[in-house]
């Protein structure tokens, strides 16, 4: 059987391409691609003329990823990317994953540029531990659900969020959360690359002066250790309370 690559790609600098990326990419019998039109452009920068590109996403991987399966199977090596990043992050990638694992099939990631993690490392919270919680839902009662699913021990919060909703997203975590430290990590690796810092009331003012356009991902900070110890404390006052009480 052939092999399947999860291969990163720019996540809009060109110059973040792998050598291994490249290498992977002309050498693989198939690639398969969230937007085969997207990826033909990135395969015309660097050159690399794919014997077959095939388009697997969201909408078409049930029928699709079979289908993949039974060419590796065959004997075909596989290159699986995104329009952007990893693979399987936020992207279609871990269903064909499992298949593959299912048919014993090896998998081989190619690492590359991942928005999150770039954004993660530069923005001055705390990076021992962090939560990766893709895109966060529209409702507020919702948003309000995924946050209460997380606890202090999820550290620093990731999330990717577009251009048309990051507003009213600050404006629900605010009503939610408080007002807490975010960055918004914008256009990362690209011309207007840009790092907004602040408490959530200071970017949803900076959003209003600056319509935000482009690509964003936004950091929250994690529950903080005199929120911690507040809890801690009212939980003991409960407790007392209940002794007292019996
Ligand atoms: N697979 C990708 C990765 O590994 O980062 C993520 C794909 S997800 C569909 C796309 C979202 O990632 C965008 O809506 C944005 O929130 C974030 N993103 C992607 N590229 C970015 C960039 N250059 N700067 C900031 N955020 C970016």
């Amino acid at each position: 059987a052939g092999k399947l690559y999860l291969v990163g790609t720019p996540i809009g600098n060109l110059e973040d391409m792998t050598f291994r990326a490249i290498k992977t990419l002309q050498s693989c019998d198939i690639i398969a691609a969230e937007d085969t039109r997207q990826t033909r452009k990135l395969l015309t920068h660097f050159e690399i003329t794919p014997s077959m590109l095939f388009s697997y996403h969201e909408h078409n991987k049930s029928a699709s990823g079979p289908e993949l399966i039974r060419y590796i199977i065959e004997g075909k090596n596989l290159a699986l990317v995104s329009d952007a990043g990893l693979p399987a992050i936020s992207d279609p990638g871990s269903d064909l994953v499992r298949l593959a694992i299912e048919a014993g099939i090896t998998v081989i990631p190619i690492p590359g540029p991942n928005a999150a993690l770039s954004a993660l490392i530069v923005s001055g919270l705390p990076t021992e531990r962090f939560t990766f919680g893709g895109f966060l839902p529209r409702e507020k009662k919702d948003i309000r659900k995924v946050l209460e699913s997380f606890n202090e021990s999820n550290g620093t919060l990731l999330f990717y969020e577009s251009p048309h909703r990051i507003r009213k997203t600050l404006m629900h975590l605010e009503e939610i959360l408080g007002d807490r430290s975010i960055v918004l990590a914008r256009e990362l690796t690209k011309r207007h690359e840009e790092f907004v810092r602040g408490n959530l009331q200071e970017c949803i003012e900076w959003l209003e002066q600056h319509p935000p356009l482009g690509e964003y991902c936004l950091l929250v900070e994690g529950i903080r250790e005199e929120e911690r110890k507040a809890e801690r404390e009212a939980w003991w006052q409960v407790l007392s309370l209940e002794e007292h009480v019996a």
